[in-house]
């Protein structure tokens, strides 16, 4: 038998969009999803200032699928909704616990994704109020990630929602930022409620190699600054990489150089070894 044609072979970015989310509908069910952490590290002490949670997929027959394939699937049919509510719930219990590692530092935030589809869903709102409410956890605890595209595409509807999600103390952060066109994405800064900037791990990768791309975090971290707004570059693979980010001022990383995303159990044994990543910064 040639096993190479049975439906669980097939690559799963080969997998057909209406197959894999009816397959991701029952893994909602199923309870194979789960989510992973990354630090967010403060670049001057190496303190953990927060996480941000990565969505994983392990699929009983076909094993880990990646996000960068099961996500816009989710989206496009909305079932990203349902899984974004789950993870919501999940990252703050999670944070509970975790937070009692790093300290019990009553900042320590959790970082959670959301889709377009997220905060087009009239219920958004109040699922965020109602989850955060019933927990102990402060609004200003966690935070919304959202991409640029997002903002984008729906100018009026995020400014109204994101504006709220402030109010009540949460904090907002534009991801994957710095790809594009400038004349776009630095104007989302003063047109969006925002507290914080994530510099997209490309233009980190292209900081000590690629002309022009040193002079463009350098610009993006000046108008935060002026701006009070929060700077994370993401994807830190290097020492170097750190520690030029932070000569220029910018105050949080997260990347490799830190560790990699990390179920709860495996960051809980990390954190209880070195509970902060200063070595890495000296
Ligand atoms: P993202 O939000 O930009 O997440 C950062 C991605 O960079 C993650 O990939 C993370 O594992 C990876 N990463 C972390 N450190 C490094 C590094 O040092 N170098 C490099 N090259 N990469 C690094 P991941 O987990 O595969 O997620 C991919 C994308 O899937 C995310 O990109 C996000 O857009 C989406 N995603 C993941 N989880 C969720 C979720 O719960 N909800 C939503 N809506 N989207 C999610
Ligand atoms: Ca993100
Ligand atoms: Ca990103």
């Amino acid at each position: 038998m040639n096993t190479t044609t049975s439906p669980e072979n097939i690559p799963p970015e080969q997998i057909p969009a209406p197959q894999l989310a009816k397959e991701f509908q029952h893994a909602m069910l199923d309870h194979q999803l789960s989510l992973n952490y990354q630090p967010i590290v403060h670049l001057k002490t190496g303190l953990v200032a927060g996480f941000e949670t990565l969505m994983r997929w392990h699929h009983p027959d076909r094993g880990m699928i990646s996000p960068g394939i099961f996500i816009p699937v989710a989206e496009q049919t909305g079932l990203i909704v349902e899984a974004s509510k789950w993870a919501l719930k999940e990252a703050i219990r999670a944070l509970k616990r975790l937070e009692s590692h790093v300290g019990h530092n009553e900042h320590i935030y959790m970082s959670v994704n959301f889709s377009p589809s997220d905060l087009a869903d009239e219920s958004f709102l109040d699922e965020m109020y109602n989850v955060i409410s019933a927990s102990d956890v402060r609004p200003a605890q966690v935070q919304l990630e959202i991409t640029g595209d997002l903002l984008k595409n729906q100018r009026e509807n995020s400014k109204t929602i994101l504006g709220l999600c402030r109010k009540t103390g949460l904090k907002i952060a534009i991801d994957d930022y710095g790809l594009g066109d400038p004349a776009d994405f630095f104007k989302y800064m003063d047109d969006f409620p925002i507290s914080t900037v994530k510099i997209d791990h490309l233009v980190v990768k292209d900081m000590l190699k690629v002309e022009g791309a040193l002079a463009l975090i350098t610009d993006i971290i000046g108008r935060a600054k002026e701006r009070n707004i929060d700077i994370i570059a993401e994807g830190v693979e290097h020492k170097e990489e750190a520690l030029k980010l932070r000569e220029l001022g910018c105050r949080y990383g997260q990347g490799y150089y830190f560790t990699k995303p990390l179920p709860e159990r495996e960051l809980t044994t990390l954190l209880l070894q070195i509970s902060a990543f200063s070595d890495r910064l000296k």
